[in-house]
């Protein structure tokens, strides 16, 4: 007979959760599983707050699972270990980011690219194998396979190190496997935001040039001055797009295509990581001819792709999600090594609404962090 959830997750969990697409978050008591012989349970920490935690609590990807515990660059401290886990002892620092389960068996998975194995289990708002609903990080505790545990190592800051588990690799994968991770270099990064500043330390730490596009002049100087960007594009400014509007998409088109769509622009290869609807032939015409335009947010609606531009060059458009759990081990330790963490605001676990307001109107910089090893526990009604 089929056991009830309870029976399947007899340890008792607490953490905060959204039960409507209001997005609402309040305290949520739940239960997760006992640690099996291949899983390391951990006291969460930290956890960062995902640009994806504000879609899926309301359910703007139509996919959200009720009630819902968010969180997905969760670290902590390694409590309980199951007698085959090899990779992690009891004390040490874990983190586990956007992935907790895949098949294990198809073509992916065998080559370390659980990311994009098609039975992928994602850390919440999804189903695990046992038919229950899988929480996230925000929450007082984690369990989970030991393939999907990241090593922190001792140097790694847990707090400003968490966003690096899904912001990190997000950027991080595509730089290596469009073979831009390399000195010498000209990378692009559209958006300065939780992933494009994470985005430009990678690159520079590759040796790249950089040049941040942004829609947002103000940004120029930490761009330049903190971050180390080497230049700096306002992308055009809402009443500029009007004008281009009036003008009529054609003007534009023409001008780009005599200015730029041989190959003429500079850069090797673009880091787009807005998820708003934008338009992609400025873009495409900074890139040099074999360029490539590499998309990592997700807008919500199609963007239109001018093929001329790419002909013109054999530019390519590509995207990228996350990364495999090797690949992700690999980028936590590169960032350890170069001293890499995301720029952080710490928050406690009842600010957590608010920062969700602030992140949809993208004042935060770069990413919160929720304090949950000090601040969960006081929540406890
Ligand atoms: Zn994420
Ligand atoms: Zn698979």
């Amino acid at each position: 007979m089929a056991q009830s959830p309870e029976e399947q997750h007899p340890v008792k969990a607490f953490g905060w959760a959204a039960t409507d697409p209001s997005g609402h978050l309040s305290p949520f008591k739940f239960s997760r599983r006992e640690t099996g012989d291949e899983d390391v349970r951990f006291k969460v920490l930290y956890c960062g707050m995902c640009h994806s935690d504000l879609h899926s609590i309301k359910n703007e990807w139509g996919n959200s699972i009720y009630p819902m515990v968010p969180g997905h660059e969760i670290v902590g401290e390694v409590t309980e270990v199951g007698g085959k886990v090899t990779k992690v002892k009891i004390g040490d620092k874990v983190g586990v980011g956007c992935l907790v389960g895949a098949c294990h068996s198809c073509d992916n998975c065998v080559n370390d690219l659980e990311n994009y194995c098609p039975k992928w289990t994602l850390t919440y708002n999804s189903i695990n194998t046992d038919g229950t609903i899988t929480y996230g990080g925000y929450s007082d505790h984690m369990v989970a396979n030991q393939r999907y545990i990241v090593r922190f190592p001792d140097n790694m800051p847990l707090d400003a190190g968490a966003p690096l588990l899904c912001a990190g690799i997000t950027v991080y994968s595509p730089l290596k496997y469009y073979g831009l991770a390399k000195a010498g270099k000209h990378i692009g990064v559209v958006g300065l935001g939780g992933l494009g500043h994470v985005a430009v330390k990678f690159a520079k730490a590759f040796g790249a040039k950089v040049t941040v596009i942004s829609t947002s002049p103000s940004k120029m100087k930490e761009a330049l001055e903190h971050l180390g960007a080497d230049s700096f594009l306002a992308s055009r400014v809402p009443e500029q797009m009007q004008v281009i509007r009036i003008f009529s998409n054609y003007y534009y088109f023409f001008f780009l295509f005599f200015k730029f769509a041989g190959g003429r622009g500079y850069i090797d290869g673009i880091i787009d990581t807005v998820s708003a609807v934008h338009p992609l032939l400025p873009l495409l015409s900074l890139l040099k001819s074999s360029g490539k335009l590499i998309m990592v947010g997700a807008p919500e609606k199609p963007l239109e792709l001018p093929i001329f531009p790419l002909l013109m060059g054999r530019k390519t458009v590509a995207g990228s999600i996350i990364g495999g759990m090797k690949e992700t081990q690999e980028m936590v330790d590169f960032a350890a090594k170069h001293n890499i963490t995301a720029d952080i605001e710490v928050i406690s676990m009842d600010y957590v609404n608010t920062a969700m307001e602030r992140l949809a109107k993208a004042d935060v910089r770069y990413r919160f962090v929720i304090d949950i090893g000090n601040t969960l526990a006081a929540t406890k009604p």
